[in-house]
């Protein structure tokens, strides 16, 4: 017997029909290098149909990829509905790739045309000529920034000039499992992959988002989406705003801890996410500041320590809110909200549940397995194995890549490439990256759980362990370490601050003191990078 509902598909025209009809008050705000601008949705959405109108002036084809190089801006969420909803394919590319990965993703993805903030162009003006599909440049001008001299012939469009010159459109997409919008994983090793989301996973991960046991964020919120657009969908946050009429409030090219607090205290931000290193750096910069709108921090993307979590409770009154996921995921795939049979717990366990990642959300299956034998192991919160998941905003394949085989399973989930514990509750830990977890005589040392203990230190801004070859053990574990401003400490000082916290035999060789730990194109602890720069380094013991 079949349900007699009716059915109708899910595409992302309904997010922007209600946030046209509904909030046509409500802001978007940006912060530009030349002051904050606000635009209302109702601005916004007839902006976005002329956009669309735009990519038709254009030639952009019926289902062309429509890339953007650009900060977090109202502009940029005009593209982002403007392209799926009038059938194109919203490509976000990530700024901070190496030139050669970005002409790869350009070429791979064959963008038609790329929208450009005009305080970016010198970074992407230079690849050009070496990207082999793209017909048109448009160029969004924020305030910062210079045209070339020399265009050699190709015309450069003003954002603002199409727009004014175009007609508005009517959206018309009908198929759900239509590609909305693509993004490229940061490529850790090897060339960027391609995740395609549809308009249906992009749809329900916007549900998923604002379901109160996922990020928990409705209308009556400001939200302020530190992670960028470009990365992993800005964590969903820029649909979620339109979908549910939040106020957004986009940070533009400033990033800073003192211009992130100017924009929570201004606006009265109540939900502000971002990466971990974002909140090292804010929580200096809190002091004496009126930031008391906020009632959310969602954060992932790496390990979020406990002690910084706690430090937010201690001083503003709310931990921060765990998340994981990846380019893979759309990201949202679990949230560590801690279940109200546990709130009569000490406020320290209860942290250290906030120091998981949290629960599967509704829509998305983990599971734990055996990385050689793919055996499914036991929610025992001991067990460690990879973790895999599946659900309809997990990718089941990548576009058009032939390591697609590898990355997934025979029954279709995702293999996640992270090492995790599920506890009985459902729980879940990150151990590691698999490429990250040091190796030392057949026993696993959690890389992430020996930085989160460093980084406990009052005296230590950051900390990155990675794995160096050991005669003995095969690995041990090298601690790299960047001290606050103005503090001083030996190698014995930390090793011995970690005895007792960690497992003896965790304790790290050696510690090195260094004056950053290299970041990823998306803020990230770069342990390649690291790796390299210590590539046969001697331990003292070895
Ligand atoms: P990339 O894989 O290129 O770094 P992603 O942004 O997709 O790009 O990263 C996904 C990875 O980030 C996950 O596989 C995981 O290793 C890490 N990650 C995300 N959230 C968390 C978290 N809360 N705790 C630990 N690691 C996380």
């Amino acid at each position: 017997m079949k349900g007699l509902m009716q059915d109708g598909p899910l595409v992302l025209t309904n997010l922007f029909d209600r946030a046209e009809k509904l909030f046509p008050e409500k802001e978007i705000v940006t912060a530009t290098a030349v002051g904050v601008e606000r635009e209302t949705y109702g601005q916004w959405a007839e902006r976005t149909r002329r956009l669309g109108g735009v990519l038709d002036d254009l030639g952009v084809s019926a289902d062309g990829r429509v890339a953007t190089f650009a900060w977090n801006t109202a502009r940029h969420l005009e593209l982002y509905f403007a392209a799926p909803c009038s059938g194109r394919v919203l490509h976000t590319l990530n700024i901070r790739l190496f030139p050669e990965q970005i002409t790869y993703i350009v070429n791979h993805a064959e963008d038609e045309v790329i929208f450009v903030d005009k305080s970016l162009l010198a970074l992407l003006w230079p690849l050009v000529d070496t990207f082999t599909t793209v017909r048109h440049i448009v160029v969004m001008d924020d305030g910062k920034g210079e045209l070339p001299t020399d265009t050699g012939g190709r015309l450069l469009h003003d954002y603002e000039a199409l727009l004014a010159s175009a007609s508005p459109v009517e959206w018309n997409v009908t198929d759900e499992n239509q590609a909305a919008s693509m993004c490229y994983t940061s490529g850790t090793t090897g060339n960027p992959k391609g995740v395609v989301y549809s308009h249906r996973s992009t749809w329900l991960h916007t549900m998923a988002g604002m379901m109160a046991d996922g990020l928990g964020v409705g209308e009556r919120d400001v939200i302020l989406p530190v992670v960028p657009m470009f990365h992993a969908n800005a964590w969903g946050l820029a649909h979620i705003g339109v979908a549910s009429g939040a106020t957004l409030v986009m940070p533009g090219p400033d990033l800073s801890p003192k211009a992130i607090v100017n924009l929570i205290e201004s606006e009265r931000v109540t939900v502000a996410a971002g990466v971990p290193t974002i909140w090292m750096g804010v929580l200096n910069e809190i002091d004496g500041r009126d930031v008391s709108s906020l009632r959310g921090i969602p954060c992932g993307g790496s390990a979020v320590p406990k002690h910084l979590s706690e430090a937010y409770r201690e001083k503003i009154g709310i931990p921060i809110l765990q998340a994981w996921g990846m380019t893979e995921t759309s990201p949202l795939a679990s949230v560590a909200k801690v279940k109200s049979t546990m709130l009569s717990l000490p406020e320290d366990e209860q942290a250290d549940y906030r120091a998981t990642i949290g629960l599967p959300t509704l829509g998305v299956q983990a599971r734990i397995a055996d990385q050689e034998t793919g055996e499914v192991l036991p929610w025992d919160g001991e067990t460690s194995g990879e973790l895999q998941v599946a659900g309809p905003w997990i990718a089941k394949e990548y576009y058009n890549d032939s390591r697609s085989p590898e990355s997934f399973t025979a029954d279709g989930w995702l293999k996640t490439g992270d090492v995790a514990t599920i506890d009985s509750e459902g729980f879940m830990r990150i151990v590691d990256r698999t490429k990250d977890v040091v190796k030392s005589g057949g026993e696993w040392i959690s890389s992430v759980e020996l930085e989160n203990e460093i980084m406990a230190h009052p005296s230590i801004a950051e900390a990155a362990v990675i794995a160096v070859k050991h005669p003995k053990w095969s690995e041990r574990p090298l601690a790299c370490v960047v001290l606050k401003p103005g503090e001083t400490l030996t190698r014995e000082d930390v090793l011995a601050f970690l005895d007792g916290r960690v497992a003896k035999w965790w304790l790290p060789d050696d510690v090195v003191f260094i004056d950053e730990v290299p970041k990823t194109s998306v803020g990230k602890f770069s342990k390649r990078d690291l790796r390299d720069q210590f590539a046969g380094y001697v331990l003292p013991t070895a």
